[in-house]
Parts: structure tokens; sequence; C-alpha cells
């Protein structure tokens, strides 16, 4: 995938409006920051309202078995590859918390990261 052909699908998540701007940074793996650039590039920043709105939707999730975040992510990529990736990297890659250690890993784009640290970065 092309650096463009990444800032795209960024931006399509972006103005869909309901991907958390720090979750869209997670799945390709860039900062938060760099996503707010490549919208402001493209003069599709948000709001402060709208990207209230979509925080406060997103928190909603939180109490539920499987977050949203984690359902999109599951889009991504195939049973497989995940029980593959987490049998080869089992621990979180942000905080690195160990698989069967107090909370359960995901795939995110290729990434191991585990519920606490996705949570904590739908909250952010
Ligand atoms: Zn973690």
């Amino acid at each position: 995938m092309t650096t463009e052909e990444r800032n795209e699908q960024i931006l399509d998540l972006y103005v869909a409006g309901e991907t958390l701007t720090a979750t869209i940074a997670a799945m390709f793996s860039v900062s938060p920051r760099q996503v707010q650039r490549i919208a402001k590039l493209a003069g599709m920043s948000r709001s402060r309202e709208e990207s209230n709105r979509i925080l406060a939707e997103k928190k909603n999730y939180t109490g539920m078995k499987t977050p949203q975040v984690i359902i999109d992510a599951r889009r991504l990529i195939s049973d497989h590859d995940r029980k593959m990736t987490l049998q080869n990297f089992p621990e979180c890659s942000v905080c690195g918390i160990k698989r069967f250690h107090g909370t359960r890993l995901e795939v995110i784009h290729n990434k191991v990261v585990c519920y606490r640290c996705i949570i904590k970065d739908i909250q952010l």
C-alpha cells in the first residue's frame, strides 16, 4: 500500500464519522496527530462537536462484550491469521501485558494490543 492509498483509507474512515481519530491512528500504525494532519491537508478536519459526538457514541461500546473497534479489526484479518499472530506475539505491543494475565489480546492492524489499551485508546 502506498502512502497515498493509506491516506485515502484514513480519510474514508475519518469522513465516515464513526471512528475515533485515535482508533484510526492505531489501525494504520500512525499517530493521532498524523491522522489530523492528513485530514486537515484534505480540508476535512472534524469540528469539536463532531469529535465529541463520536466519542460519546464510542463510550457506549466499552460496556459491551466486544467493542466495535474489535469487531471492525476482525473484519480486516482472517481468523487463521489472527490466531497465528496471537500465538507468535502473545503480549500487548503497547503495555507489554502477556496473554491470560487479566485481559484479552486482539490484533489491530497487525499489531497485538490488549483490551485495556484498546479501551484506553477509545476514551482518549
Ligand atoms: Zn496493553
